[in-house]
C-alpha cells in the first residue's frame, strides 16, 4: 500500500508548534471542547511526528480544518492538528489543468490563487472559508446536476494514517483508500496534500428572482436542465420561493459593490438578525417574521469569476441539519416539510435551502450512486433546533435520507449501515489505517459503532 515513508525524527509533540488557548469551538459556538492542546505542523515529518507520539501515549487526534462543521466531529479533551501552516499550491500543471495543494489551503486562498493562474474550481458550497480537506472530508457541495459534491474534485491524495505510515493514493492505486479517504471525517489519518482536477476559469452570471413553491416544484426538472446552478430558498409558513441562478457567460463583469454591500451585508445579514433577534424575544412572532422575510427577497442579478459568485457572507450564527434524499422523492418531501412544519408549529423562522447534486461513487458520500437532493434545515443559534430537527430527520430517514456529515443529526452506525452499501469496506479500511484508534473521539464512535 504504501510508496512513501520516512523516518520520524526522536522528538517529541513541543518541538511542533502549539497554541496557548486550550479551548476550542466551532463556528456556530454548539460544539466546544477543552483539548490539551491545538497543534500547528508545518510539514508531513511534523504530522507524522503528532500521530506517532499520541499514538504511543493513548492519546487521541482530531485534525480540524476552519471549524465549521455543526457535528461533534472535533471534540476531543486529547489533541486537536490544524494545518493551517500547511497552505498553498505545492504543484500546478496548467496543460492537465491540475493544482496539488497543501491540505489546510482555505478555499478563498485557493479560489484567488487558482484565478492568477487563469484555472478554478468547477462548482463550490456558497461559502468559502473552510479548508479543502474538511470541506471535502464531509462531503462538501454546491448545487447543479452536472456536478458531484466537492470530493469529486480530488484525483489524488496522500495521508498520514493513525501508524505514521504515509500514504499516497488515486483512483488506481489504493483505490479503496481513495474512495474511502475522500470523504472521511478525518477518521483514516491526516490528509497532507489533495490533488485537484480543475478547469479554465470562467465567470458567472448570478440572478436572484421570487417565486412560488407550487411553481417551482412543477417546474423542477427544467429549472436543473436548463440552468448551471439552481437552488432555492423557501420561507417555512409562507409559499413563497427565492430562485437562485447561475449560468456561465462572456459578459464583462458586473458586480456593484454599493448593491453588493446592501444585499449581503445590509438585508441578508443585519436585518436578517434583527429579525432573528425579535424571534427569539416574542415567542409568538415567527410566523409573522417567516412573511415578512418572504417579502424581502431580493431580486438581484451580477456577473462576476466564479469563486467570487459562489461564496455568500454569512454573519448571522445558526445551528443546522441538512439531509440527502433520493432527487426522485424531492418534490413529495417538500410538500410534506411544508405540512409537518404548519401542523407541528415549529418555531422556525430561517428558510430551508433546497440544492440538487449528480451522484458520485466515494463510499461515505451522501451522494453514493443516486442524483440528489439536499434539504438544509436552520435555527438561529440562540433558539432551540428540537423538535423541529428530530421530526424533519423522522421524515427524512423514511426516504431513505442520510445526513451531511458536517451538520447536526442523530444517526449511529445502526441505521447509517443500511444506507450505505460500503459501509463495512469503509469500517474494515478504518480499522487498517487506524488499528489503535488515535483519530477516534466519542462522537465518532458513536457514529461508527466502535
Ligand atoms: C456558514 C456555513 C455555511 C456552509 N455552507 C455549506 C455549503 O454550502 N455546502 C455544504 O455542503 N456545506 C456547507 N457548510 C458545512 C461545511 O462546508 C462543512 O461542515 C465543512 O466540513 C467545514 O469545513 P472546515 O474546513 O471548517 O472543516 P472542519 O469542520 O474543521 O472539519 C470537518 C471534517 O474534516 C476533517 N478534516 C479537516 N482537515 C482534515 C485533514 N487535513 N485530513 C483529514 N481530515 C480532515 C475533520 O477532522 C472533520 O471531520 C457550511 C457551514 C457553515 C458554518
Amino acid at each position: 500500500m504504501s510508496i512513501k515513508t520516512i523516518n520520524v525524527p526522536n522528538t517529541t509533540t513541543t518541538s511542533v508548534e502549539k497554541s496557548t488557548s486550550n479551548t476550542w469551538s466551532n463556528w456556530a459556538g454548539n460544539v466546544q471542547c477543552s483539548p490539551e492542546g491545538i497543534f500547528y505542523p508545518k510539514n508531513e515529518e511534523e504530522v507524522q511526528q503528532l500521530i506517532l507520539t499520541a499514538a504511543n501515549s493513548a492519546k487521541h487526534i482530531r485534525v480540524v480544518g476552519s471549524g465549521h462543521s455543526f457535528s461533534k466531529l472535533i471534540q476531543t479533551d486529547s489533541l486537536i492538528v490544524s494545518l493551517d501552516r500547511m497552505s498553498g499550491i505545492i504543484d500546478l500543471d496548467k496543460k492537465q489543468k491540475i493544482a496539488t495543494v497543501w491540505a489546510g489551503t482555505k478555499l478563498k486562498d485557493l479560489g484567488e490563487l487558482l484565478f492568477e493562474q487563469g484555472l478554478a474550481q468547477e462548482n463550490l458550497g456558497d461559502i468559502d472559508v473552510q479548508s479543502i480537506a474538511g470541506a471535502t472530508g464531509t462531503g462538501t457541495h454546491g448545487t447543479g446536476m452536472q456536478f458531484g459534491n466537492l470530493s469529486t474534485q480530488i484525483t489524488a491524495f496522500t495521508i498520514v494514517t493513525g501508524t505514521g505510515e504515509i500514504i499516497h493514493c488515486t483512483k488506481d492505486s489504493n483505490s479503496d483508500l481513495f474512495n474511502a479517504g475522500c470523504i472521511s471525517l478525518g477518521a483514516l489519518g491526516i490528509i497532507t496534500r489533495i490533488q485537484l482536477r480543475l478547469r479554465t476559469s470562467y465567470k458567472l452570471e448570478y440572478v436572484s428572482k421570487k417565486s412560488t413553491l407550487e411553481a417551482t416544484l412543477a417546474d423542477l426538472e427544467k429549472y436543473n436542465r436548463e440552468n448551471r446552478n439552481f437552488e432555492f430558498y423557501w420561507m417555512p409558513y409562507t409559499n413563497k420561493i427565492q430562485h437562485r441562478f447561475s449560468n456561465e457567460t462572456d459578459e464583462p463583469v458586473k458586480d456593484n459593490k454599493i448593491k453588493k454591500y446592501f444585499n449581503q451585508v445590509i438585508l441578508e445579514n443585519t436585518t436578517f438578525k434583527f429579525l432573528c433577534t425579535i424571534g427569539t424575544w416574542f415567542k409568538s412572532s415567527f410566523i409573522r417574521i417567516n412573511k415578512i422575510i418572504g417579502t424581502l427577497v431580493n431580486e438581484d442579478r451580477k456577473i462576476n469569476y466564479s469563486h467570487r459568485v459562489y461564496a455568500s457572507l454569512r454573519r448571522v450564527k445558526f445551528k443546522e441539519m441538512e439531509y440527502n434524499i433520493p432527487l426522485k422523492h424531492f418534490p413529495e418531501v417538500m410538500r410534506r416539510v411544508d405540512a409537518l412544519v404548519r401542523q407541528e408549529k415549529h418555531r422556525v423562522f430561517f428558510p430551508v435551502e433546497c440544492r440538487f447534486v449528480k451522484g458520485d461513487d466515494l463510499w461515505l458520500s451522501p451522494a453514493y450512486q443516486r442524483d440528489s437532493a439536499y434539504m438544509a434545515f436552520h435555527v438561529y443559534y440562540k433558539t432551540p433546533h428540537n423538535p423541529y430537527f428530530t421530526d424533519i430527520e423522522k421524515l427524512m430517514m423514511e426516504y431513505d435520507g442520510r445526513p451531511h456529515w458536517g451538520k447536526m443529526h442523530t444517526r449511529t452506525a445502526k441505521n447509517l449501515c443500511t444506507t450505505y452499501p460500503k459501509w463495512d469496506d469503509f469500517q474494515a479500511i478504518r480499522k487498517s489505517c487506524d488499528p489503535h484508534g488515535v483519530f477516534l473521539n466519542p462522537y465518532l464512535k458513536q457514529v461508527f459503532g466502535v
